[in-house]
């Protein structure tokens, strides 16, 4: 794992956003953060081996089943991001505002992240069940959506 892709985008003397380091221990946590960029969306990170595996979802996690949504893979972030809530400056790397939308921890079913098919269960305080994140043919576009 490695936040390179992340740090190279960013400017750490202009964006609150943290430069943050792999972990050397992953707890099992989630955050959707809600992102007013150019586009608004939400922002899913699963904490996993030391980063928050990330994807950006345009219309944001289904909070009923029978709903798939678009989810973006974007480059892995630093742990730390997970409680990152405030204003990206005009002129950088997503400027806009952040704020913490959901929060909570989240559980492997099965399957797995590089094999393109994760079934888990999410318990935040907003979104909970069993989901399924499957990767298209289209590399970085996945779809997520609740089973139950
Ligand atoms: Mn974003």
């Amino acid at each position: 794992m490695s936040l390179a892709k992340y740090q190279a985008k960013r400017k750490f003397n202009k964006t609150p956003e943290p430069k943050g380091k792999v972990k050397k221990i992953s707890q099992s946590r989630f955050v959707i953060q809600r992102h007013q960029a150019k586009n608004l969306h939400y922002d899913f990170r699963l904490e996993s081996a030391g980063v928050l595996k990330s994807w950006a979802v345009p219309k944001g996690v289904p909070e009923k089943k029978g709903i798939k949504r678009l989810a973006v893979q974007v480059e892995d972030h630093p742990v730390d991001y997970i409680n990152f809530a405030g204003i990206i400056p005009v002129g950088e790397y997503g400027a806009g505002q952040v704020k913490i939308w959901d929060k909570g921890k989240w559980q492997l079913v099965s399957g797995n992240l590089l094999q393109g098919n994760l079934k888990f269960s999410l318990l935040g305080k907003k979104i909970k069940g069993e989901f399924v994140l499957v990767r298209l043919k289209d590399k970085k576009n996945w779809l997520i959506y609740k089973t139950a």
